[in-house]
């Protein structure tokens, strides 16, 4: 599940603001307010490109005697190409997510809803969560709804790759064709 997170190297941040102190909260709930906008997304680690962003995540960072436990909730939208017609279509995201923390000397056991980090660190870094949840939010493909692409570039699609259209009968087919 989680797959960009793990890889992102320590201190390949998304900013400051995601990194969380933990260090010195009081146990019990925290909440933090963000806003995601289009720079979250100029790391360039997506292949896809992010016209515009408006996602508001609301944070609780649990605090418990032993453990953390933190709660995502994302509401909002995203802006990419459409995979059909490449106008910009607006991707709406719900999603609610939870993450818990747990505290180590050594061994780093971390699996897709458990992280493990040394237990002399006084912060998180939420940044890679952050993207990591958002993608996942996302469907598999970015398109318009049936009839809403931009209609002209459909059409020079169409007609600049005709090859990729009906009218491409694999030669093969029309022997087949031929032996009836
Ligand atoms: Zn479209």
């Amino acid at each position: 599940m989680l797959t960009f997170a793990p890889l992102m190297k320590k201190g390949e941040s998304f900013g400051k603001e995601f990194l969380i102190p933990f260090g010195g909260e009081k146990l019990g709930k925290h909440p933090h307010d963000f806003e995601i906008g289009k720079a979250f997304f100029d790391s360039g680690i997506s292949e896809v490109e992010v016209l515009n962003a408006a996602i508001n995540l609301l944070f609780i960072l649990e605090k418990q005697s032993a453990m953390l436990t933190l709660h995502f909730n994302f509401d909002g939208t995203i802006t990419v190409p459409c995979d059909r017609c490449n106008a910009p279509v607006e991707i709406p995201i719900q999603s609610s997510e939870k993450l818990y923390v747990k505290f180590s000397q050594g061994g780093f056991d971390t699996t897709d809803e458990v992280i493990t980090i040394a237990d002399s660190e006084s912060h998180i870094d939420l940044g890679p969560y952050v993207y990591e949840f958002i993608w996942l939010a996302l469907p598999m493909k970015f398109v318009h709804d049936e009839g809403e692409c931009d209609q002209d570039v459909i059409d020079q699609l169409e007609h600049y790759n005709p090859d990729d259209e009906d009218d491409n009968i694999d030669p093969r087919w029309d022997a087949l064709k031929n032996l009836k």
